[in-house]
């Protein structure tokens, strides 16, 4: 069976058969970096960046809580009478069912 090869444009350069690429469904291409490549890029990154990546956790995480916590006061503070009413709503409901 003759594989058909495909010169890889990552750290290694080297034509490999296709099965050393992964096949991405959104572009239907193989990607230009072999496996191998792709997992050493992605150990690189991660090693270069271990400080910025946790910090950038660590802040979208801090930025959402606050935001999330945020949306919710604000929410309660607009919605008051209609969570009220909701409640007394479920009250009721659920006092009927009970009956
Ligand atoms: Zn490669």
């Amino acid at each position: 069976m003759i594989q058909e090869l495909k010169k890889c444009t990552g750290i290694c350069g080297v034509e490999k058969t296709l099965d050393c690429f992964s096949f991405r469904s959104d572009t239907n291409k193989y990607n230009s970096k072999c496996k191998e490549c792709v997992k050493q890029i992605r150990n690189i990154y991660i090693v270069n960046n271990k400080e910025k990546i946790k910090l950038r956790l660590k802040s979208y995480y801090k930025n959402n809580k606050g935001k999330i916590s945020n949306i919710n006061k604000q929410y309660r503070i607009e919605h008051q009478e209609e969570i009220k009413i909701k409640r007394k709503d479920y009250y009721l409901q659920n006092k009927k069912k009970m009956e």
